[in-house]
C-alpha cells in the first residue's frame, strides 16, 4: 500500500513528562497509558528504529524529524546529537532533513540553543502572550509564574539566531486581548512566525469537575487519560464567537502592516485555501497524515488521539511504512469527510474550513444533527471577515505580483 506523499509524524523523546504544570494540557494525562513504573524516555533502540524507518518510508525531498512533548527537552541533549548523527546516516541522498522541535523553553541554555542553530532546527515556543496573558494557565508545578523562564529561553534562541515559531494557545483568558497579544509577539518579541491554537477540552458531565481543576495540578489517579468525548468544556476553553472576533482583529492588524514580514499560520493556511490548496490537517477535506510516536515506539492515529482504539501498532514490531498506509489509518482519515454534517457540506466558507478537526465535531447543527464543529461560530465570521481581502491578495499571487502589496491597496481603500 503507498504511503502519502506529505506524511508526517510528530516524536515524543520524554512521552508526556513536562517540568511545567500547564492547566490546559491534557497530554499529561496521556502518562496513563504507560503506567507510573515506566519510563517515559525513548531508549536508543527505539530511537534508531524510528529514524530508519523515518527515512525508509518517506518518499518526498523533505524529512522532518520532528520532537514534540511533555517536554521533549527533558531527554537530554546527548540524545539529539544522537539523533543528527543517525538522521544524516540514514538520509538518502535525494532527502533533506528539516529538524523541528517544540517546548515550553524553560530549560533551553546557550548550549541548547547552539545545537538548534548548528543543525538549524525550527523551534516552536509556546508562549501565550504578555505576562498576566501568559501566566493564566501556563505555571509551573508550584502553581507560580513560568513566564520570565520562557522569556530566557527565547532570548536565548535570539542570541543564537535560531529560526522560532512562536506557538500561542487561544484560552478563555487571552482571547479578550487580541492586539495585546499579537503586539506583545510583534513589537517586543520581534517574532516573525506566530502560530495561534484554539483551546478545546471536552468533558462529559462526569469528568468536567476534575477536568475544571486544571491537567496540570492532577496526579496519578486523579488525572484520568483525557479522550476526545463529551459535548462538555472547561472554563478554560475558548468561546466560539470570542475566537471568530480574535482572529478578526489580528487579521486586520496585519493585512494592514504585517504581510509579507509577519507570518501568522492561520492567515496563510487561509490564504492557501483561497488559493484552491489544503496547506493544513485541519482544513483539508480528509486527513491522517499527521501521526504521533510515542517513547516506546507506538504509533498513534493523530496527537490528539491518543488513545486505546488509535493505536496503530509499534515501530519495533511492525514497519512505519505498514502502520501509515493501513486500512486503520485510512478509515481514520477519510472520516474526517465522511462523518461531515451536511449544515457543513453546504456552507459558503466550506472550501476554507471543511469542518476544522474531528476532535472538536461535538455540537448539533441547527436543524439537530451531530457532528458540527464546536468552533463553528468562530470560523464563519472569521472566514466571512477576511474572504475580500483574501480575493485580492489569491488574485495577485495568480498575477504573479506579491501578496504584501494588499497593504497600499488597503491604506488607499482599494
Ligand atoms: S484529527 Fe485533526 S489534527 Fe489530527 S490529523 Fe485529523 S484534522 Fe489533523
Ligand atoms: S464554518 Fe461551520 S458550518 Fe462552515 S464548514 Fe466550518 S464548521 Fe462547518
Amino acid at each position: 500500500m503507498a504511503v502519502p506523499l506529505n506524511y508526517h509524524l510528530l516524536s515524543k523523546p520524554a512521552g508526556a513528562a513536562c517540568n511545567l504544570s500547564c492547566k490546559y494540557c491534557f497530554f499529561l494525562s496521556k502518562e496513563n497509558l504507560y503506567g507510573e513504573r515506566e519510563s517515559p524516555l525513548m531508549d536508543e533502540a527505539t530511537l534508531e528504529t524510528y529514524i530508519q524507518q523515518l527515512f525508509e518510508s518517506s518518499a518526498g525531498p523533505e524529512v522532518q524529524v520532528a520532537w514534540q512533548g511533555g517536554e521533549p527537552i527533558l531527554r537530554g541533549l546527548d540524545f539529539f546529537r544522537r539523533s543528527v548523527v543517525l538522521a544524516e546516516r540514514c538520509r538518502k541522498p535525494h532527502q533533506r532533513i528539516l529538524h523541528t522541535i517544540q517546548t515550553n523553553g524553560t530549560l533551553i541554555t546557550d548550549e541548547w540553543a547552539a545545537f538548534f542553530k548548528q543543525h538549524k532546527y525550527l523551534v516552536g515556543l509556546s508562549i501565550d502572550g504578555p505576562r498576566a496573558l501568559h501566566d493564566a494557565y501556563r505555571i509551573d508545578r508550584h502553581g507560580g509564574s513560568s513566564f520570565d523562564d520562557v522569556i530566557r529561553g527565547w532570548t536565548c534562541l535570539q542570541r543564537h539566531a535560531v529560526d522560532v515559531n512562536i506557538l500561542c494557545t487561544i484560552h478563555a483568558v487571552n482571547v479578550d486581548h487580541p492586539l495585546d497579544v499579537y503586539r506583545f509577539f510583534r513589537d517586543e518579541l520581534s517574532a516573525r512566525y506566530i502560530q495561534l491554537i484554539p483551546i478545546v477540552e471536552r468533558g462529559t458531565a462526569d469528568s468536567l469537575a476534575l477536568a475544571n481543576q486544571g491537567w496540570g495540578g492532577l496526579k496519578g489517579k486523579d488525572r484520568p487519560l483525557y479522550r476526545q468525548e463529551g459535548n462538555l468544556v472547561t472554563d478554560r476553553t475558548v468561546p466560539p464567537a470570542k475566537f471568530g472576533q480574535f482572529l478578526n482583529a489580528i487579521f486586520d492588524e496585519w493585512v494592514r502592516h504585517d504581510v509579507g514580514t509577519v507570518y501568522v499560520t492561520t492567515f496563510d493556511v487561509a490564504l492557501g485555501s483561497w488559493l484552491g490548496q489544503h496547506n493544513a490537517c485541519i482544513v483539508a477535506p480528509t486527513c491522517g497524515s499527521a501521526l504521533v510516536l510515542e517513547h516506546n515506539g507506538d504509533v498513534y492515529s493523530c496527537d490528539h488521539f491518543v488513545e486505546p482504539e488509535h493505536l496503530l501498532g509499534n515501530v519495533r514490531d511492525t514497519p512505519l511504512r505498514a502502520l501509515i498506509a493501513s486500512e486503520k489509518q485510512r478509515r481514520f482519515g477519510n472520516s474526517k469527510h465522511d462523518t461531515l454534517p451536511k449544515y457543513c457540506r453546504e456552507c459558503p466558507v466550506l472550501f476554507a474550513c471543511y469542518g476544522e478537526c474531528p476532535r472538536n465535531r461535538f455540537v448539533q447543527t441547527p436543524d439537530g444533527e451531530g457532528g458540527l464543529n464546536y468552533l463553528c461560530a468562530g470560523y464563519k465570521v472569521f472566514f466571512s471577515h477576511i474572504d475580500k481581502p483574501m480575493k485580492t491578495m489569491a488574485a495577485l499571487l495568480r498575477q504573479g505580483r506579491y501578496a504584501d502589496e494588499i497593504m497600499a491597496l488597503t491604506a488607499t481603500g482599494g
